[in-house]
């Protein structure tokens, strides 16, 4: 029997079916086009817990994703294992003539990503990858001497005046029409995964132009909605960051900020690939962290004493999700007030946040702890008085996520303030001169 040809589109962290670039490119094509997601035994195994809100979260999007593509008589192909031995199953049952994806900037898709095109070149597949998760790619956006960037503030004014039209629209919605008519495939339960269910549910991404509105004067106040929300979004590509780009580029320059430095780590990502598990900065490699396993265990848990601080951990652990604000106060209070390492930090929000990105948590955790690009010296080191005082002074936030706080039951700071400030000083100032 002849098998039947197909194309062949690989989502990853691109769950939608419009303005996606590389599925557009594959719909455009004349034959049809099998749709497919593979849960990556590789990166399913690393995961420390099978309780796990993004697993849950990417189940929950391909259901929709799926419901959609049934309505055209075709069916989304879920598959776990590891992504190879996938396309070496579908290559037996059909004529795979292409395989379309888009890019994956992070390192180990990178290496995945080159064993599947490796691969499918011994077979005549086609291997096809484009730019969607992103603006500005690699190195579109330079220095005049044509290195990387590695300070944002040229970086963006840089970013912004290379986007000298609005991104262009890939409507791959208009041709999903194409996709391969079949069957009904069989659906993997969560439990079929190895993963449990938990809290998180998904729901269709909402750009509030409300929020973008008064994103620059509130999106510092932790209590409430005062920013997007859309970090999990962008992570599974549920929403498309041009979309979101040209709903916000007239309504919020400080957002469109904010999409930048998400372009701007991930750049510096790709061009410094030691980041990952060293300092951008090579000195700051040599600072003694203190590394204490008991404070290590109050700080996870949000017993600190520092209610904002704390209020942040809990808000971590309670819903996979922290504020940009706090986020910054508490990666600052752990590598500077406790001096410890901020791969440690790094790790714990990797596990817990919904919207883990590894350049964005890598970036910020390096900014926090001075080592990475950024021009601010070590020694401004965030006050947790002031910063509560500033951004939660009616204690809203604290009380919503420390119901102790009223009570005895909640802790003495761990740590006196002044004490802390000039340990790390002296700390950081000895490390790195030697
Ligand atoms: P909004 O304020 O509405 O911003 C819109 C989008 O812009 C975000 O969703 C995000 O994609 C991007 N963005 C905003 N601020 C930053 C920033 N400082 N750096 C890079 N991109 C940004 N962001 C992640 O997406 N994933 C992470 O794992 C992550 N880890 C962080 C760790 C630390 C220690 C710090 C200080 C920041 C981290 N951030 C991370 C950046 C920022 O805190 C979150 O993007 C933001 O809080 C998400 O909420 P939001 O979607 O409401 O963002």
């Amino acid at each position: 029997m002849t098998k039947k040809r197909i194309h062949i589109f690989w989502f990853r962290r691109d769950l939608r079916l419009n303005d996606n670039h590389g599925l557009f490119q594959a719909l455009s094509q004349s034959d049809p086009v099998l749709p497919i997601f593979i849960f990556d035994k590789e990166i399913l195994e690393q995961l420390p817990s099978r309780s796990d809100r993004r697993v849950d979260f990417i189940h929950q999007a391909l259901q929709n994703l799926r419901a959609k593509i049934k309505e055209t008589d075709s069916d989304l192909l879920v598959k776990t294992g590891k992504p190879l031995e996938v396309f070496k199953e579908i290559a037996a049952a059909f004529d795979v003539q292409a395989i379309y994806c888009n890019t994956d900037y992070e390192p180990y898709a990178r290496k995945r990503d080159d064993e599947v095109a490796q691969w499918a070149k011994t077979q005549g597949i086609r291997f096809s990858s484009f730019k969607d998760q992103l603006i500005f790619e690699k190195d579109e956006v330079l220095k005049k001497d044509g290195k990387p960037y590695t300070v944002f503030t040229p970086y963006a004014r840089m970013w912004r005046s290379t986007l000298t039209d609005a991104p262009t629209k890939f409507p791959s919605e208009q041709h999903i029409g194409n996709f391969l008519k079949t069957e009904s495939f069989h659906f993997p339960s969560l439990k079929e995964i190895g993963f449990e269910k938990t809290d998180v549910r998904f729901s269709e991404p909402e750009i509030n132009t409300e929020i973008l509105r008064n994103y620059a004067q509130k999106r510092d106040v932790p209590f409430g909605q005062n920013t997007s929300r859309l970090g999990v979004h962008l992570r599974f590509g549920t929403v498309s960051i041009r979309e979101l780009y040209r709903c916000s580029v007239s309504v919020s320059d400080v957002f469109v900020n904010e999409l930048i430095w998400r372009e701007f780590y991930q750049m510096i990502l790709w061009h410094f690939p030691h980041v990952e598990h060293r300092s951008f900065k090579p000195a700051y490699d040599q600072i003694p962290w203190h590394n204490s396993e008991a404070d290590f265990e109050l700080w996870k848990s949000g017993k600190t004493g520092y209610p904002l601080v704390d209020a942040g951990m809990r808000e971590l652990l309670q819903t996979g999700f922290m504020h940009n604000r706090v986020r910054m106060l508490s990666a600052s209070f752990l590598t500077k007030h406790l001096l410890i390492d901020w791969r440690w930090g790094e790790a714990w929000f990797a596990q817990h946040l919904l919207d883990f990105e590894l350049a964005s948590n890598n970036g910020g955790w390096q900014w926090a702890a001075g080592s990475g690009c950024d021009a601010a010296p070590y020694f401004r080191i965030f006050n947790p008085h002031t910063q509560l005082k500033k951004f939660d002074p009616e204690l809203n936030y604290v009380r919503q996520f420390l119901p102790e706080f009223d009570s005895l039951e909640y802790p003495q700071p761990m740590v006196e303030h002044s004490f802390a400030r000039n340990r790390a000083l002296e700390v950081y100032k000895n490390g790195l001169s030697t």
